[in-house]
């Protein structure tokens, strides 16, 4: 494959690597040449709803080996990467998940700050029309929601009511207002696959990134490697594709292939550094089932429609970890007569802290495939779960219950990636610099949930995304590729 020199070459097409892309693009002179080279294919929605969704999760599934099966990851390789199957909730990350260190003395605080962040937030926010409550916030905003909030269940009222600062209408990138590109969202509560397209994805907003004529886009192409001069400055990729062995040379090159994959590549470039690879980790949640006496159940308008932050901030969290509470709006039954909606599930997502032992690392036999493996929740998660049951008696107190419980196991996943390529301040603890910077090559960008040096209880991609658009406008910047 004959590809000549390019200003930027990006690796991955999903929220990472798309908020990257779409920045720099704004920022950029009409000249500017940008390749992208994307391991999955452009699989139009249609195409997905017939079976190949499933089809792509189960491949994925085998792109890398996992040591601890118990431990799943999820993601698809595809063109949008896991925007085609996320569920589209879209929380931020509190000011004080920022500073853990200096608030708690816990892991580490993050290199950036919430303030510093907080106009990006606003900006991804409306690049994916996001749904959330404008009459209040549990974080500081200079901007409202881009759309008003999903409608309440009549369990998510009377928390609200009980708890007016602490519970509010979860945000999220299931519409409530038709964009130009995507329809109301329709409540059936299939989200991993829309069947009418309302989500968020990236082919659905942001696919016209991919036809702009400074970007080409080559799908089918797995990036193995990046090369790397001296130790000290990226001159491009290789990549397989059909089978053979290829390059690509490049001024820029910007990683967003993933936790998993990002980290792998790096490995495979020789660029070792004390972190790399370590800390892989996210979220573990709880499920808590509740039978309510004489209140009904699922009036709301989305799959999950309500947030607790009951069990977040204060000073616990020196101690044990801060959880966030989701109230789920998809219908069961009770099997009880006349008490048929009587029943709330929720979901109690509890942060965790990067572990060295839960690493990515390089097959001895494949180049292509990372193997992975988990050492299990970190003792400050598990804590946090083991408190559960008391907190949630406090927490039900002014609501009509008839009983509850915690499910015993964790389950088994969030879909979260986190940690393995941590941003940081000093070199010798973190792999990027608070702009997603390599620390030593510094033409070389990692994106992705692998910078997150903690993973607070909020779900990941709004904050990965915003980051993306933060660690753009720098770069732009100081290329002077306006
Ligand atoms: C079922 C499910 C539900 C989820 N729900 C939520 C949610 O509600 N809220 C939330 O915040 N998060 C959710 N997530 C997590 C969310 O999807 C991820 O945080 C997000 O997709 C990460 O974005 P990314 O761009 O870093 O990685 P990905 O989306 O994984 O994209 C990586 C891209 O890189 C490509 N790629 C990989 N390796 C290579 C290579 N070697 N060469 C070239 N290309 C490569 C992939 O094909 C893909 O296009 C969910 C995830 C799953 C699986």
């Amino acid at each position: 494959m004959n590809l000549d020199r390019y200003d930027l070459v990006v690796v991955g097409t999903g929220f990472a690597s798309s908020f990257f892309l779409h920045r720099y693009l704004q920022r950029s002179r009409g000249d500017l040449r940008v390749l992208v080279l994307e391991r999955g294919e452009i699989n139009p929605h249609p195409w997905q709803l017939a079976g190949g969704h499933e089809a792509i999760k189960r491949e994925s599934q085998r792109s890398f080996g996992n040591d601890t099966p118990e431990k799943p990851w999820h993601f698809m390789l595809s063109f949008g990467g896991s925007s085609n199957c996320w569920v589209g909730n879209t929380p931020r990350m509190l000011p004080e998940d920022f500073r853990m260190r200096s608030l708690y003395g816990v892991a580490e605080d993050w290199p950036v700050g919430y303030d510093e962040l907080e106009e990006y937030y606003c900006d991804a926010e409306e690049i994916m029309a996001i749904a959330g409550p404008r009459d209040g916030a549990p974080f500081p905003r200079s901007r409202p929601y881009p759309q008003g909030a999903h409608r309440f269940s009549d369990v998510d009222r009377l928390f609200k009511a009980a708890y007016p600062d602490r519970f509010f209408a979860l945000p999220t990138a299931r519409p409530t207002a038709a964009t130009s590109r995507r329809p109301v969202c329709c409540g059936n509560g299939v989200c991993t696959l829309c069947p009418i397209n309302s989500k968020f994805t990236i082919a659905n907003e942001l696919g016209h990134l991919y036809e702009d004529p400074r970007v080409t886009l080559v799908t089918g192409a797995q990036v193995q490697g990046v090369e790397v001069q001296g130790g000290q400055l990226v001159t491009g990729v290789s990549f397989t594709k059909d089978g053979r062995v290829h390059n690509a040379s490049g001024d820029l090159v910007v990683l967003g292939a993933n936790a998993l994959f990002n980290a792998h590549i790096l490995l495979q470039s020789g660029l070792d550094q004390p972190e790399l690879g370590g800390g892989l980790v996210e979220q573990v949640s709880k499920t808590v089932v509740v039978h309510l006496d004489g209140v009904d159940n699922f009036q709301g308008s989305t799959y999950v429609t309500g947030h607790g932050y009951m069990l977040y901030g204060g000073p616990h969290r020196s101690e044990r970890a801060a959880a966030l509470i989701e109230t789920v709006n998809r219908p069961e039954l009770r099997n009880e007569r006349g008490k048929w909606r009587q029943i709330l599930r929720m979901r109690v997502i509890y942060e965790d802290l990067r572990r060295p032992e839960s690493r990515v690392r390089p097959s001895p036999d494949n180049p292509l495939r990372p193997r992975v493996s988990f050492a299990g929740a970190s003792p400050y998660a598990q804590r946090g779960m083991d408190a559960l049951e008391g907190e949630m008696a406090r927490i039900l107190a002014p609501l009509p219950v008839e009983r509850f419980w915690v499910d015993a196991e964790p389950n088994r996943t969030e879909s979260h990636i986190l940690g393995t390529t941590p941003m940081g301040n000093d070199p010798a603890r973190s792999v990027v610099d608070r702009h997603l910077v390599h620390h030593a090559v510094r033409n070389l960008v990692v994106l992705g949930g692998g910078v997150f040096p903690t993973a607070a209880p909020a779900n990941p991609t709004l904050t990965l995304s915003a980051l993306s658009l933060w660690a753009a406008d720098r770069l732009a910047a100081s290329a002077a590729v306006a």
